[in-house]
C-alpha cells in the first residue's frame, strides 16, 4: 500500500475519532483541568499501570505535591511512600529527578519544547509528545502500544511493531495528519479507542468504533491477526536467597543501592543463588532457623526465584548493612515488592 493512501486513510479518520472522543471519553482527574505538570504526572503513573489503579495515586500525590516545585523539595523516601503499591518505583524516583531539573533550568514550568521536555529524566518520545500535544497543544503525535495497535489494524498493516522503523513510520504519519487546532484531543482520541474499542488480547469491538467504515483490518476481516510482534525473548532467571532474621518484634532490611534494579527501595538482606539449609546455618551461627518456602518474583526481563529462610535471634545482630526496624514500622519504609509477600507475615511476629 503506498504511503500517500495511507495518510489519505488516516486523515480521513480524524474527525470521526475526534467526534467519538467528545461523546465518549472517559472522566478522568488528569483530564478535568488538563496541565502539563498533570499530564507528566499521569503519563508517568500509567506507565505500565491500569487507569482505575493510577486514580488515587494521581490525586494523593496532587494534593501533597500540587506543583512542580513542591515537588522538587521532596525526598525520594517520600515520593516512594506515596508510590507504595503503584509498583515500578523507578518512575517516581525519575520523575522527582526531572522535577528538579525544571526547576534549577526552567524556573519551575516544563518547557513548551519538544526537544527540552525530551532532555528530561524519565521522558520518552511518547511522554514528550503526549505533554506537548495535551499539556501545551503543540502537534506531536504520542505513540504508544495502544496506538500502534490501532494503526496497525486501520492500515491493515502486518509490519512489526516491535520493530523501531516500523514505529517510526507510524509517528511520522501521524506527524502528518495530527489536527493543528487540537493535538492533544487526537493523540487522546486513538489512545481511548485503543483502551475502549481496539482492545487488545480479543477481538476488537468493530461493531462499536466509529473508523469501521474505514479500517482495512476490519473490512478485510483480519483485525484479530494485527498487530504483528515479534516474540519476547525469555526473561533471565536468577536465584536469591533471603534472609528474614527476626529478634523480638523487629526485623531486619536494608536499603538498595541507589543504581540498577529497584534502587533506592528496601529489602530483607539476600545473597545470589538458592542456598541449602546447612550452608545458611554457617552465615547465622546463632538462632533458630528455618526454611519459610519458595516465592517468585517477575520483573520486565529477569525472574527472581527465591528461596526464604526465617532466622530467629535471641539478640540483634550485625549483618551487613541492615537496620533493626519494629514490625509495625515496616509500612513506614518503601519496600520492594518482590519482598512485600512476606511483609505481612513479618507484621506478625510469633514472638
Ligand atoms: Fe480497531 Fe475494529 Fe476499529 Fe479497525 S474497526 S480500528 S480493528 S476496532
Amino acid at each position: 500500500m503506498k504511503e500517500t493512501d495511507n495518510v489519505e486513510l488516516l486523515k480521513a479518520a480524524v474527525k470521526p475519532l475526534l467526534f467519538w472522543f467528545m461523546d465518549n471519553s472517559r472522566i478522568l482527574p488528569w483530564r478535568e483541568k488538563p496541565s502539563p505538570y498533570g499530564t507528566w504526572l499521569s503519563e508517568i503513573m500509567l506507565q505500565q499501570t491500569r487507569v482505575e489503579a493510577v486514580i488515587p495515586y494521581y490525586y494523593r500525590f496532587m494534593e501533597r505535591f500540587p506543583d512542580i516545585k513542591a515537588l522538587a523539595e521532596a525526598d525520594e523516601d517520600e515520593v516512594f511512600g506515596l508510590w507504595q503499591g503503584l509498583g515500578y518505583y523507578r518512575r517516581g524516583s525519575l520523575l522527582l529527578q526531572g522535577a528538579k531539573k525544571v526547576v534549577a533550568d526552567f524556573g519551575g514550568e516544563l518547557p513548551k519544547d519538544y526537544a527540552l521536555l525530551l532532555s528530561l529524566p524519565g521522558i520518552g518520545e511518547y511522554t514528550a509528545g503526549a505533554i506537548a500535544s495535551i499539556g501545551f497543544g503543540l502537534p506531536y503525535p504520542a505513540v504508544d502500544g495502544n496506538v500502534l495497535r490501532v494503526i496497525s489494524r486501520l492500515l491493515g498493516s502486518y509490519e512489526n511493531i516491535a520493530d523501531e522503523k516500523v514505529k517510526k513510520n507510524i509517528k511520522d504519519l501521524l506527524t502528518v495528519v495530527i489536527p493543528e487546532e487540537n493535538p492533544g484531543d487526537f493523540n487522546q482520541s486513538l489512545m481511548e479507542l485503543g483502551a475502549l474499542i481496539c482492545i487488545p488480547n480479543g477481538a476488537p469491538k468493530c461493531k462499536d468504533c466509529p473508523l469501521s467504515h474505514l479500517c482495512r483490518g476490519f473490512c478485510q476481516g483480519i483485525a484479530e491477526e494485527l498487530p504483528k510482534k515479534e516474540k519476547k525473548k525469555p526473561r533471565r532467571i536468577e536465584e536469591r536467597t533471603v534472609f528474614l532474621l527476626r529478634c523480638g518484634k523487629k526485623v531486619a532490611i536494608r536499603k538498595r543501592s541507589a543504581k540498577g534494579l529497584l534502587a533506592n527501595l528496601w529489602e530483607y538482606p539476600n545473597a545470589l543463588g538458592k542456598k541449602e539449609l546447612a550452608e545458611v546455618e554457617t552465615i547465622f551461627s546463632q538462632g533458630q532457623i528455618k526454611n519459610v518456602g519458595d516465592a517468585k518474583h517477575i520483573f520486565t526481563h529477569i525472574e527472581w526465584h527465591m528461596v526464604w529462610y526465617e532466622i530467629i535471634l535471641e539478640k540483634e545482630i550485625s549483618y551487613e548493612d541492615c537496620l533493626w526496624v519494629p514490625t509495625e514500622e515496616l509500612c513506614q519504609y518503601a519496600m520492594a515488592s518482590a519482598f512485600k509477600k512476606k511483609l505481612k507475615e513479618s507484621s506478625n511476629p510469633r514472638s
